[in-house]
């Protein structure tokens, strides 16, 4: 047999395996693993890991929110991204007012199509003015769109009877609804009086958004959608008491599935001590939350009550951060991991101890191209795209802003120390990042 590129004497990594291998690759895909498989263009990968490409189901590219838009763009988004071993993402559609479900993908399909270096997908926001579209959602579901984003916060946020009735209109079309889950009218009573009684700084952000809310909006959304008879995936969880509701609904027989992400596992409310801007850069929402919620949640990790790590990166720049200092809610909120996170979780999770090589896998690329019915990603198998990440388990990389290729100029991960890079990214049968250098064209990226 002929190949167009075999990865040879590497160490497979899967959801489910490790073992020994050579990868050929034709046209694009994975057509043999399997030992001493020979061509003439070779990637050497002795001493290596080779895991499936990095799936980061969570990223919002030049999102426009309020009057900024976040940093980074289809094309600087998607190149950081490679850089840290990520082949898929799935980002956002936000419909205007007076366009239809349908147009609002296809323009957004468009822009990300311009830039994107690796292969996306698009979430649909049903954002309050879609209520009255949600005979569109068949359509949308039809053209690309298999999952609908619900916020239960900010002013995109549905009340319950508007997600229930989203919730039918998803499942009917087959769709699957994703939230963001916190208690939105307390959050915000309490915001207001803690900036009335003078509690401005950074540190109270966590405290106007504590866990207990996050949970009750989490267990919530469960029940509405155990009613509506919808399978239901939560959106970055930062606490202990509402991956409890998740798993206590799992145990009752409901499809409810979890997502966390990397600032929730590397970082904690220490950030927030930092002087001036620094403490309020790690802004984001829910909040970096203690220590022992951090070990917490690695813990249910390791028991896999957890589905999918993802990014949620969505940074602004240190100036539009700084514009906010007066009070912590006028911080825009966000942090960038979309390239550390493949990464950081190795370093973190496997090297540490809390979960499996094949757990880390799992999270990253299996289960997320499963949920989200992403079928030729995910997973190192005969047929599959050829989405491949050559992972040096002991490079050492210090995260700086200098170290990354995140537009936003700053990282909440500053002078954190990893164990363990991508050294050679593979995007559908194309070398797209090797030994720190970028390959890829600009537009390479497809709609998957
Ligand atoms: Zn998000």
């Amino acid at each position: 047999m002929s190949y167009d590129l075999v990865i040879k004497n590497g160490t497979l990594v899967t959801a489910s395996s490790t073992y020994k291998a050579d990868i050929g690759i034709k046209n694009g895909r994975i057509i043999a693993i399997a030992e001493k498989l020979e061509c003439d263009k070779i990637v050497d990968a002795t001493d290596r890991l080779v895991t499936p490409g990095a799936i980061d189901t969570h990223v919002h590219l030049e999102m426009p929110i309020g009057k900024y838009t976040s940093t980074d763009d289809f094309y600087t988004g998607t190149k950081a991204a490679a850089f840290g071993g990520t082949t898929t993402i799935i980002d956002f559609v936000e419909a205007g007012e007076n366009q239809t479900l349908v147009d609002a993908l296809e323009e957004r399909k468009s822009k990300a199509e311009s830039r994107s270096i690796i292969d996306f997908g698009l979430h649909m926001t049903i954002m309050p003015h879609d209520i009255k579209k949600l005979n569109q959602v068949q359509a949308a579901f039809d053209a690309g769109c298999k999952s609908f984003k619900i916020y239960m916060a900010y002013g995109n946020k549905l009340n319950d009877g508007e997600i229930l009735l989203a919730f039918e209109a998803i499942g009917e079309a087959g769709g699957l609804p994703i939230v963001h889950a916190e208690n939105w009218d307390a959050i915000t009573t309490l915001i207001d009086k803690n900036i009335k009684e003078g509690n401005t700084g950074p540190e109270w952000h966590t405290k106007s958004r504590p866990a207990i809310l996050e949970a009750e909006a989490v267990g919530r959304v469960i029940d509405l959608a155990t009613y509506a008879g919808v399978p239901v995936h939560i959106f970055h969880i930062s606490c202990p008491e509402a991956i409890e509701r998740v798993k206590n609904a799992r145990i009752q027989g409901h499809y409810v599935t979890a997502e966390t992400c990397p600032q929730y596992l590397c970082l904690t409310d220490e950030v927030f001590e930092a002087e001036g801007v620094e403490g309020a850069l790690p802004i984001c929402s829910p909040p970096i939350r203690g220590i022992v919620d951090q070990l917490e949640l690695w813990e249910y990790l390791s028991s896999e009550s957890f589905h999918t790590i993802s990014s949620d990166h969505c940074p602004f720049t240190l100036k539009e951060k700084e514009a906010g200092m007066e009070a912590f809610n006028k911080v825009p909120g966000g942090v960038p991991s979309i390239e550390m996170r493949f990464s950081s979780i190795y370093s973190r999770g496997v090297r540490d101890g809390f979960i499996t090589v094949n757990q880390w896998v799992d999270l990253c690329c299996t289960t997320p191209a499963w949920l989200f019915g992403l079928e030729s990603k995910g997973d190192i198998q005969v047929g599959k795209d050829a989405d491949l990440v050559v992972f040096n388990p002991s490079k050492e990389v210090e995260l700086s802003r200098e170290s990354l290729h995140e537009e936003a100029g700053w990282t909440p991960y500053k002078d954190q120390k990893i164990t363990g890079w991508p050294e050679v990214t593979i995007s559908r049968g194309e070398i797209i990042v090797e030994n720190g250098k970028c390959l890829a064209e600009k537009g390479r990226g497809q709609f998957i």
